[in-house]
């Protein structure tokens, strides 16, 4: 083993399947980063906090969470040694808005980070993880995922460790991955625009030079890894092939290697399309089974044949099952080294995914469940026993939460307040959850396109404004009863009425609120 880097003892096991293995910690490889990382002395009993994110996975899929089909086993047996979040919500509809909510406790329509490769505005970004968990904590972040990347880079000068995103992919044709880290926001806007963003390029011979070096990349990933991956590899965008186990392996491995105490933040890319999962899971779902049709919008795009939304959410089931199956590898590794005696073990994800109303994906116009409701798990240091809780609540939470776990202020820019079971104060009632998506709106001035969820008690208030298509040119409205219609399927705006009226009329206060800061006096 000794002389093996941690990809060469990979390929040395391409042909098994990992599940069966219990891989060894290596002394080598990759974490060359952390090898002058010490223990800090006498730190060694304030916990490590771990959050692992994986993109695009819906709590709607999730059998844990009362899914059809069974997804989630692994999920399903961790959760008796853990806390259980059954309505947890992210805070936007894909990853720019998604990540930025979970790493400021702030709502889009504070951070406005809601465009493609968008960031966190000036004012809010201080008000991030890295920076305002204890400064002694040694700050670790990873993504697979480029949106999520861009985001954590306005952040870069509060993390101790950042590789960058090629760190854990086989192959990757963002040159910006390997020539500019350290200017990724800007380089990867200026390659998109060479490279036309996966479209032809206005400049071939630019285009010539990807080309060959994406067919030479993707030919050598699948000589070693094809029979592992029937479908193809999974890719993180731009042609970036990645094997989960490499970076399920790194997080274990850093458990143990990094400083003491730690924050990471590992953004991982499954279940994420596309949904090429692992051998041993493909077909597993081929059961005939789909739920019924939902009614959409007219003015919603309806681009996917009810065949093709239904093999879509058979393909993602597929997937997940893998992200499953190396979480609880995850698991049991940390188990294994003792790392869950001391660390909150965070498991969560940036927005789901949704395959209904001729929409497979996520952002774009929606907001229902499928695509806002999210997992949210946590392992406390030596928990035993489970804890399930039905309040519901946002990823805005998420921050104020390890705040107060780590006896950190909690700012009053942060717009969640502490998870319920990890502090003793009273629960505000009645208290309110949103979700806002923003992308073809300014950055910089109100809000006046998007759309915007509010949750109140049993009811969900969708708001659809300043769209082109919407009918007479007016906002539209969805008004559901999640406790009897937890699908989403009867819109009671204009039947019930009065609440229609009430509800839109403080979600409309709230958002006037929150424009203040955008409007020019
Ligand atoms: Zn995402």
């Amino acid at each position: 083993m000794a002389g093996l880097s941690r990809r060469e003892f990979l390929l040395s096991m391409a042909a098994l399947p990992f599940v069966k293995l219990a891989i060894p910690p290596l002394a080598a490889g990759l974490s060359a980063g952390l090898a002058g990382a010490r223990q800090a002395e006498g730190g060694a009993k304030r916990p490590n906090i771990l959050m692992v994110v994986f993109d695009a996975f819906s709590a709607h899929n999730i059998s844990l969470y009362g899914y059809h089909r069974a997804t989630t086993p692994n999920l399903s047996r961790l959760a008796e040694r853990a806390t259980v979040f059954h309505q947890h919500y992210a805070g936007g509809n894909y990853t720019t808005p998604g990540t930025s909510t979970l790493l400021t406790g702030t709502y889009p329509w504070t951070h406005r980070a809601a465009q493609h490769f968008g960031h966190v505005r000036a004012a809010v970004a201080p008000n991030n993880a890295f920076n305002l968990l204890p400064s002694d904590y040694y700050k670790v972040a990873y993504t697979h995922n480029p949106l999520a990347l861009a985001v954590i880079m306005e952040f870069a000068r509060y993390i101790n460790y950042l590789p960058p995103r090629e760190f854990l992919t086989l192959s990757d044709a963002l040159w910006t991955d390997g020539l500019f880290p350290k200017d990724y926001p800007v380089a990867v806007h200026a390659e998109r625009v060479f490279d036309a963003d996966n479209r032809p390029s206005s400049d071939p011979f630019f285009r010539a030079l990807q080309v060959l070096k994406i067919r030479a990349a993707a030919q050598a990933n699948e000589r070693r890894y094809g029979e592992l991956f029937p479908r193809g590899l999974p890719d993180a965008t731009f042609n970036s092939e990645f094997i989960l186990e490499e970076a399920i392996d790194w997080v274990g491995e850093l458990s143990t290697t990094a400083d003491k105490p730690y924050f990471a933040y590992v953004h991982l890319f499954p279940p994420h399309a596309p949904y090429n999962t692992r051998a041993d899971f493909v077909d597993i779902f081929d059961d005939g089974w789909n739920p019924a049709e939902k009614e959409t919008q007219p003015f919603f795009s309806k681009d996917n044949s009810p065949e093709r939304t239904h093999r879509q959410r058979r393909l993602y089931d597929e997937f997940i099952a893998y992200v499953d199956a190396e979480f609880a590898r995850l698991f049991e590794q940390l188990e294994r080294s003792g790392a869950l005696e001391n660390t909150y073990l965070v498991l969560t994800s940036d927005h789901g995914e949704m395959f209904e109303r001729g929409f497979t994906g996520h952002g774009g116009l929606p907001l229902y469940d499928p695509v806002v409701h999210i997992p949210l798990m946590v392992w406390k240091p030596g928990q035993t026993q489970r804890v399930d809780v039905t309040e519901r609540t946002s990823a805005v939470d998420v921050l104020p939460t390890l705040l107060h776990l780590t006896g950190q202020p909690i700012p009053d820019m942060c717009e969640g307040i502490v998870l319920p079971t990890f502090s003793d104060a009273a629960r505000p009632a009645g208290r309110p959850i949103y979700g806002v998506e923003s992308m073809l709106n300014n950055a910089f001035s109100p809000i006046t396109v998007g759309t915007l969820a509010y949750f109140q008690d049993r009811y969900k208030l969708i708001q659809y404004i300043g769209y082109e298509d919407l009918p007479n040119n007016e906002p539209f409205f969805e008004l559901f009863d999640l406790e009897n219609d937890p699908d989403e399927r009867e819109n009671l705006f204009g039947v019930q009425k009065t609440l229609g009226d009430d509800l839109r009329a403080q979600l409309s206060q709230k958002v006037d609120q929150a424009n203040l800061p955008f409007r020019r006096s």
